[in-house]
């Protein structure tokens, strides 16, 4: 089955088709960084990672572009939240901005999202920005009041298509004094002229001002990935009026479709509650990574479809934790019989036709429009698979187990991120201490066989007091890691 995508645009599912074959052109809303980054952006943001790293897995080249808003996102009051954020802190705006970008992508490293190709900021392209707005006032899209410019929505047919509503039933959330120079209500602004007191300004055509939120995200999306693009991802939230309005000045600035897959994620609620700061149930990444490991919560928002919403609590969270050790322990159970002396010979198991039903399962699963819990059950049937296998034989041979090991690797690490970095990198430190220690095991075994009982006892000494013991059995030497384990 080829993938299906469901699309906001068109309200159903229907097939994937790049419009450059091969390749993906892939826009995402990012954060506007005047505050820490909370669970709810870490629900869009894994969702949006896990289109992506599959979309990968299945050989397309993707370009993945995710803004970061520093200017222009006012909050109702009509204050821009980046000012909110220095008068908070008392600090400069840019200042606020350099803050939370770091935190926000440090908070995005510890949830093993995979970082953008290009994360352009808004205030690096206000020139491209203004040309836009120019160029919208031109075609007679857009007009200049006292210094600020709107869209003018009768100038596009299609307004609303994204979101469903009609236009008489729009009013953008403006103050009276904004609302009143505008020639219709539901009109947004593309630039706004700067007040005296206001900080963050610009030079325009129409005097020093600064950008509105929803012509940033036209003016960069369209600068990385052209008029016309692949996806174009986001929260509900940004349905309306944030993706709505992109389209309308994308659609009247190139006279082309703007983006042909809509992709929104569902939100997330804390204890059945919206998550809001005057409610105090407002959960920060930072905390959330420090109660549970990453891959933990990233198991919890795969469990439901990205579309979906979903719950955070302290329960749900815990089942996740059970879930996620019950599907990792086969793989950590593969890699530790790979330890055991090798197989004799008549250990050999036929295991290559349950990988490839268990690979043509996830796929399947995913190819329907990225649904991981369909994904997740199709790793759990394998890891039953393999349980049931290690029961009767346990030491398979290497060939099985490596096969084993790297479909996770692939689909648990590569794929989903769920598998601890240190077991899925067959690269990394945990693969190169295992070749140490069996190098050791063997020198102390030629050391034994040659009577030089001084450096064998030392070899095994030295080892136990680096937590490896090493036990001698009938068919060999076996070694036990007193190393953390999958629940610690
Ligand atoms: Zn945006």
């Amino acid at each position: 089955m080829a993938l299906q995508v469901y699309n906001t645009l068109t309200r159903q599912k229907e097939l994937f088709t790049p419009i450059e074959p091969g390749r993906v052109r892939m826009y995402v809303c990012g954060p506007t960084v005047y505050d820490h980054a909370h669970i709810g952006h870490a629900k869009l943001y894994v969702s949006m990672d896990i289109i992506v790293r599959y979309l990968r897995y299945t050989g397309l080249d993707v370009l993945y572009v995710q803004n970061i808003t520093d200017v222009g996102h006012l909050l109702e009051s009509g204050e821009d939240r980046i000012l909110k954020g220095a008068r908070r802190e008392k600090t400069d705006p840019m200042q606020v901005v350099e803050r939370y970008m770091r935190s926000y992508m440090d908070d995005m490293d510890g949830l093993r999202t995979i970082r953008p190709d290009i994360m352009p900021r808004a205030t690096g392209h206000v020139p491209e920005q203004i040309a836009a707005v120019e160029q919208l006032i031109q075609s007679g899209h857009a007009y200049e009041v006292k210094g600020s410019v709107y869209f003018d929505v009768s100038s596009a047919p299609n307004y609303g298509k994204l979101s469903g509503r009609k236009v008489e039933e729009l009013e953008e959330g403006a103050r009276v004094d904004v609302r009143a120079e505008k020639r219709r209500p539901q009109d947004f602004a593309l630039w706004k002229r700067a007040e005296p007191e206001h900080i963050m300004r610009w030079r325009s055509p129409w005097g020093e001002g600064f950008p509105g939120w929803h012509i940033e995200c036209s003016a960069m999306a369209g600068k990385y990935l052209g008029a016309n693009f692949d996806i174009h991802g986001g929260g509900l939230e940004n349905i309306f009026p944030h993706n709505e309005c992109e389209i309308a000045q994308s659609e009247a600035l190139s006279g082309k479709p703007f983006a042909n897959h809509w992709l929104h994620a569902g939100s997330l609620t804390v204890d059945g509650v919206k998550m809001s700061k005057s409610l105090g149930n407002s959960v920060t990444i930072q905390k959330a990574l420090h109660q549970y490991p990453a891959e933990v919560l990233r198991f919890f928002m795969l469990s439901s479809h990205y579309r979906s919403p979903i719950d955070y609590s302290e329960d749900a969270l815990a089942a996740a934790g059970r879930g996620w050790e019950r599907l990792i322990a086969p793989a950590l159970a593969a890699q530790r019989a790979l330890r055991q002396p090798p197989a004799p010979d008549n250990a050999a198991v036929d295991f290559s036709h349950r990988l490839e039903n268990a690979r043509a399962e996830f796929s399947a699963a995913m190819n329907d429009d990225f649904n991981t819990p369909g994904a997740l059950a199709a790793l759990f049937d394998f890891a039953k698979q393999v349980n049931t296998l290690l029961a009767a034989h346990p030491r398979p041979h290497d060939e099985t187990l490596n096969a084993i090991a790297a479909f996770y690797w692939e689909l648990a690490g590569d794929v989903l991120g769920v598998l601890p970095v240190e077991s899925a990198d067959p690269g990394g430190s945990a693969a190169r201490e295992e070749t140490l220690i069996r190098l050791l095991a063997e020198i102390r075994a030629e050391a034994r066989a040659r009577k030089d009982f001084a450096t064998s006892d030392r070899i095994r000494e030295q080892l136990g007091q680096a937590g490896v013991a090493l036990e001698d059995g009938k068919s060999g030497t076996i070694w036990k890691i007193d190393a953390p384990t999958a629940s610690d």
